[in-house]
């Protein structure tokens, strides 16, 4: 069985109170580690680490603070096919997809803020007379929550803009995948990391990850998951004044025109509906279609979620793994039952899969295409977060725009048209943080990334992500 402690001032420790959880792996749905059952003491030794480190850390130029996190971010990459391994087993996602994105990306996150650190600047203002200097100093700790989905990627996302600015960090994985966060604790004391600068406290949302929320000396929480918990933190570091970046959950659409490149658009709609299972926040779970197309996309569509190979994350041949959790995969059958009976028609998958061999208890659901059921359904509402995708027909922009933003989410959307005008017309008018036009997914670190309404507040990216862990100060000289 394997152990995941948490690392505390440079030191990986049990949690004080000597508790403890399992960890499962979803292909196999058998229990294979387990981290501390970490709470407010923990919390509090983090912090306490991470508080005295700090000055020493912060008066660190961006030079020398990026020379460390470059170290990371090759440390990262010479340990790539462990954290492959590591990844997949704890998330159940495709090893060929940890190996294609989710490791390369994380090291990516600590290559570009070792570059953008000593890039970060202070702005000036000249005036007749006077010259106003606007200041931005590291908060101090910081405490990054993440979730399951794409582990490490979304943890360093986080905490890597954090250390560039200048903060210490206390950082939260999920309890569901905890395993990659422990490896970079390892990977980071060996890139020479001070003690106390990065500390990573392994337990669950409901006592470590509140702890860290109401912790006094965190005076800024960044956090990525679910908008009800997201809602929660919010209504306990609101009376604090915290700094808040809560990036939540979505319902995206992905909007398919008539004049659309019809391959393509098959294409980009199944990878954006099914990619790691469907559990990415920027998943277009939503299929709109405009009427013309609309029968011959569906045939394509479906065709096309039939061939995806559900199986063994380890087979390179496997698309689509298992889903991260027994509760969630509960979760995702549910929605697909509340679905039949809304009266959806399921025109494939959905099912729960019995596999073979060492998968035989495993987690794992087939790709499910629904239609026939009202925008206003709750399949249509809700997030499900797993390989569900509905397709709804549309006749004009105008129609596409309304279903596209009758929705209480704002996270992303993608929409498909050879006509430019068009693109840019829909696009102004897109409820959501982020659009993509003719593709899904492509990111450039340099862009700012966050959703609208209850998708949450706040962007990460570029040096947005560095101002977030960063006080504005003004400073007025008169001459
Ligand atoms: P979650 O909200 O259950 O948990 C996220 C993290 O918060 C975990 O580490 C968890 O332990 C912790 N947590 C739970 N309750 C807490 C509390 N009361 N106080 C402090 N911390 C707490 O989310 P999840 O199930 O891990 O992730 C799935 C959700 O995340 C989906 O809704 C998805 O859309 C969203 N998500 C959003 C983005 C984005 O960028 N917008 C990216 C990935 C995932």
């Amino acid at each position: 069985m394997d152990r995941f402690e948490n690392f505390i001032n440079g030191k990986f420790v049990p949690a004080a109170n000597g508790k403890s959880l399992p960890v499962y792996e979803p292909a196999t749905g058998k229990q294979y580690a387990e981290i501390p059952d970490s709470d407010g003491a923990d919390i509090a030794a983090a912090v306490g680490a991470a508080k005295a480190t700090f000055p020493a850390w912060a008066e660190l130029d961006g030079v020398a603070r990026g020379q460390v996190l470059e170290k990371i971010a090759r440390g990262i990459e010479d340990r790539l096919d462990e954290l492959v391994a590591v990844e997949s087993r704890d998330q159940g996602k495709p090893e060929s997809l940890a190996r294609r994105v989710d490791i390369p990306r994380a090291a990516l996150n600590f290559r570009f803020y070792a570059a953008a650190a000593s890039q970060f600047a202070s702005e000036s203002h000249p005036a007749p007379g006077a010259l106003n200097v606007t200041l931005r100093n590291p908060v101090g700790v910081a405490g990054c929550i993440a979730p399951w989905n794409l582990p490490l990627y979304l943890l360093s996302w986080k905490l890597v803009p954090a250390l560039a600015a200048g903060c210490t960090v206390v950082a939260k994985p999920s309890e569901w995948t905890p395993a990659s966060a422990a490896l970079l604790g390892e990977i980071a004391r060996d890139a020479g990391l001070p003690d106390g600068v990065l500390n990573i406290v392994q337990g669950v949302g409901e006592r470590c990850g509140k702890a860290l929320v109401e912790h006094p000396d965190v005076p800024a929480i960044s956090f990525t998951g679910g908008t009800a918990t997201g809602a929660d933190i919010a209504r306990r570091a609101g009376p604090m004044f915290k700094k808040l970046s809560l990036e939540l959950g979505g319902k995206n659409p992905t909007l398919v025109f008539a004049d659309a490149n019809f391959d393509q658009a098959v294409a980009g709609a199944l990878r954006a509906a099914f990619s790691n299972q469907g559990e990415i926040c920027l998943c277009g779970s939503r299929i709109l279609v405009e009427r013309p197309i609309s029968e011959r996309f569906r045939d394509a569509f479906v065709a096309g979620a039939r061939k995806l190979e559900v199986g063994d994350p380890r087979d390179p041949n496997t698309d689509v793994g298992a889903i991260v959790s027994r509760e969630h995969y509960d979760k995702v059958l549910g929605c697909l039952e509340t679905a039949r009976k809304e009266g959806a028609n399921i025109l494939c998958g959905g099912e729960a899969l019995k596999l073979p061999g060492r998968l035989k208890d495993g987690w794992f659901i087939s790709p499910a295409v629904i239609e026939g059921l009202g925008n206003d359904s709750r399949t249509n509402q809700e997030e499900i977060f797993g390989p569900a995708a509905t397709l709804i027909a549309f006749d004009g922009e105008a129609e596409a725009l309304a279903l596209a933003n009758d929705v209480r989410y704002g996270l992303a959307a993608s929409l498909w048209t050879e006509n430019l005008g068009k693109a840019l017309r829909v696009s102004e008018k897109l409820q959501a943080g982020l659009i993509w036009v003719n593709c899904w997914m492509l990111r450039d670190l340099r862009t700012p990334m966050g959703g609208v309404k209850d998708s949450g507040v706040g962007h990460e990216g570029g040096f947005e992500t560095m101002r977030f862990f960063t006080d504005t100060r003004n400073l007025c000289l008169k001459y």
